[in-house]
């Protein structure tokens, strides 16, 4: 490698997303802080600047983001992107239905490539180098690591994987580094615009269904100023799910003006696929490279709150470098238990995730939406799972409250009697 052992540390992060800008902007502030000479490069090949490129996520943002990136990153939240303001959830089984309303800050909605573009400009105006290239390979040696690009390689002394769900991306660091990707769910956007008035009377509140197809896991209705957004999830949905869960009565019911699509803008009722992980990746770090946000599997292993996850474990990551090193055992020892609040709560998570589908698949929603609409701390464990405002043990926590349990035992009784 071509590096002089006296030149400062370089840092190369592969990925401009919430994860990479974060940890680029927290490298900069925590190196001047101790007074540290280093070099930040970040590797993007999207252009978010003129919205060339197209985000799948549906950009619902809610604390502790804004705290977040105003305290550790120095960052204002970029308040003026709002598009809606999100206050609650309503919840929908086959006939009934339950808002839920927290006590938190509404969430921000708001059109992610803005997001993004705004925090890698952010991370550029603070001294991060931003090379607008697509990574292809890479080399860890004894002294460096090398990432080749589609322009000029560029060696750095550590590497930060910030690359999302790039299956591309997965496969050679794979090669090179034993990582084995996160497992994924996949999903399925779309959009419409139904008219201002349909807007304004649709109110601010995510609708969240749990259909009983097999092969839908969740899906949802989200407000964004002058339109609805539509995801489903599952393990491999497509095209075809989403026009079926379209269709379902429950659905088209919540989705005003659905048959005037397409007349407001062409672009209405286009899908768009994209994947989020739901488990932790393996061997996320090691000696001269560490993962952060999707890519490490970081996350609330069910629903919610990527961009803060990635954000999170971006600042993390460059707390280790900086404060600890970039060995295994320096990431081991301090990236590991920086991030024990998110993998604590996985197994929670995934056991939550598989008794919801077992109770949606059964037809019991409608009975856990009466029992809720009694008993307020089964409500609070609802609100908790589907904001994810909440760590999945709480919810459990809340869930398995013998006042819960007793009121939806209650209302499947009182169904089957
Ligand atoms: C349908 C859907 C809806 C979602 N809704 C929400 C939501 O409402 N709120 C929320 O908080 N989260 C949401 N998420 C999750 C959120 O999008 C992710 O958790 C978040 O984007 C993770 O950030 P990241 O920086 O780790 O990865 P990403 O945002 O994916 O960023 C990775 C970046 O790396 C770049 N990259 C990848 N490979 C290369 C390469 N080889 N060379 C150069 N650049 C490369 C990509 O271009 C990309 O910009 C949603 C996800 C999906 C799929």
């Amino acid at each position: 490698m071509n590096r002089n052992a006296s030149e400062s540390l370089h840092i190369v992060i592969l990925g401009g997303g919430p994860a990479g800008s974060a940890c680029g902007l927290a490298l900069l502030k925590l190196a001047t802080q101790i007074d540290r000479a280093v070099k930040v490069t970040i590797l993007e090949s999207k252009q978010f600047a003129g919205e060339r490129h197209y985000n799948q996520c549906v950009g619902v943002l809610s604390t502790p983001l804004p705290d977040l990136m105003e305290r550790e990153l120095l960052v204002p939240f970029p308040t003026d992107l709002t598009q809606a303001l999100i206050t609650g959830y309503t919840l929908h089984g086959d006939r009934e239905e339950l808002p839920l309303e927290g006590d938190d800050e509404p969430s921000v909605a708001l059109r992610r490539v803005k997001y993004d573009g705004y925090m890698l400009e952010s991370a550029m105006k603070r001294g991060v180098e931003v090379l607008p290239v697509r990574a292809t390979s890479l080399e860890f040696h004894e002294d460096g690591v090398i990432v080749y690009t589609d322009s000029a390689p560029v060696e750095g002394d550590v590497l930060v994987g910030a690359f999302g769900m790039d299956e591309g991306s997965a496969a050679f660091f794979s090669r090179q580094a034993k990582y084995k990707p996160p497992q994924a769910l996949s999903s399925i956007v779309t959009k419409y615009h139904p008219g201002t008035e349909a807007m304004d009377a649709f109110g601010k509140h995510i609708h969240a269904f749990l259909p009983k197809h097999p092969r839908i896991e969740f899906g949802g209705i989200t407000p964004k100023g002058d339109h609805l957004t539509i995801n489903i999830a599952g393990r491999n949905v497509d095209a075809p799910l989403m026009s079926a869960f379209l269709k379902q009565p429950v659905v088209r019911e919540a989705l005003p003006n659905f048959e005037m699509a397409r007349q407001y803008d062409a672009d209405d009722l286009r899908y768009y696929k994209g994947r989020f992980p739901c488990s932790l990746a393996r061997n996320y770090y090691g000696d001269r490279f560490v993962m952060i946000g999707d890519a490490a599997g970081l996350v609330r292993s069910f629903k919610g709150k990527g961009v803060t996850a990635a954000v999170q474990t971006g600042i993390r990551a460059a707390e280790t470098i900086l404060s600890a090193g970039f060995s295994r055992a320096a990431f081991d020892d301090h990236y590991r238990s920086a991030n024990e609040d998110l993998i604590s709560d996985m197994s929670y998570g995934q056991t939550m995730r598989s008794v919801v589908i077992l109770m949606a698949r059964a037809g019991m929603l409608d009975a856990v939406i009466r029992a809720a609409r009694k008993e307020p701390r089964l409500r609070r464990a609802l609100f908790g799972a589907v904001s994810g405002h909440e760590s999945y043990r709480t919810v459990w926590g809340d869930s398995l409250a013998p006042a819960s349990l007793t009121a939806i035992l209650g209302a499947v009784l009182k169904r089957t009697s």
